[in-house]
């Protein structure tokens, strides 16, 4: 398999809510997102990064407050679409998205793939399904993201099938294995969204990536084990989760210093990444 990360748009906010003792300036959070070649299930993506619809769907009141809380800077040749001419791939070829969670920064573009089966957790998308227009700020979800086909390309994860992982998963002991031939394997990162899943997936040259969505902002918190300002804790539904999960994956990176851990906002990582 073929791994490639890109990002599509950033969006600023202040470097010490997203980390404790951050400096008091802006800095960019790109929206990460990844492309898979794999010789038997085609293009797939994890996650989508922005794309034009967040600027449609944050126009009107109370949902421009998320425009302003993050406000977001995206170029067209970004675009998710856009950059897969690069690899000679259109949308339709993309037959699978991978969803971490369902922040809007993730899968704004998920309408933009037609023949794509949505991969998630059942729970980061059943506690959206229930509430009212008038919650989704809460939660940060922008329900005109959501493709109206969505249900029926819907694969969710089957939670009753986890599988044990082995030492060089450890501190994580469970996960599901996405495709069926362990190439993708989704494990749950629990705290910052309802059902935010993980993904490690092993390219053809043996390169083993820790994609960890948004469980922690910037590669710093997970080396010093330094979480958000407490105000962000207001966002995130189970606060004491995520710092537990933060302290895994400090484990986890001092653990396997060779997997490369992969955070969908830090910039220096991304960075770094798209280089390869
Ligand atoms: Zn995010």
């Amino acid at each position: 398999m073929k791994i490639n990360i890109l990002h599509a748009g950033y969006c600023t906010a202040p470097e010490h809510i997203a980390i404790h003792g951050g400096r008091w300036r802006t800095i960019h959070f790109p929206a990460m997102f990844a492309l898979f070649r794999h010789p038997q299930f085609g293009a797939m993506l994890f996650d989508t990064g922005y794309s034009y619809r967040f600027f449609d769907e944050t126009k009107k009141f109370p949902k421009r407050f998320y425009r302003w809380m993050t406000p977001v800077t995206l170029h067209e040749e970004e675009l998710a679409i856009n950059q897969l001419s690069t690899f000679d791939l259109r949308p339709q070829d993309i037959s699978h998205i991978f969803i971490s969670h369902f922040h809007a920064d993730h899968i704004t573009a998920l309408p933009d793939f037609p023949a794509a089966r949505f991969v998630y957790l059942p729970h980061a998308f059943g506690h959206l399904r229930g509430l009212s227009p008038s919650e989704d700020m809460k939660h940060a979800f922008l329900r005109g993201l959501i493709p109206s086909d969505f249900d029926s390309r819907s694969q969710e994860v089957d939670i009753n099938k986890t599988i044990l992982l082995s030492e060089e998963y450890a501190p994580f002991k469970t996960g599901y294995d996405l495709l069926g031939d362990q190439s993708l394997i989704g494990v749950e990162l629990p705290g910052h969204a309802h059902g935010q899943m993980g993904i490690f997936a092993r390219d053809e040259s043996g390169q083993v990536f820790f994609f960890v969505a948004d469980a922690a902002w910037l590669k710093q918190s997970i080396v010093e084990n330094r979480p958000p300002h407490k105000v962000a804790n207001f966002l995130f539904p189970d606060p004491e989760a995520y710092r537990k999960t933060l302290k895994d994956l400090q484990t986890f990176y001092f653990t396997h210093p060779e997997t490369h851990v992969v955070p969908s906002h830090c910039e220096a990582t991304i960075r770094a990444m798209e280089k390869l």
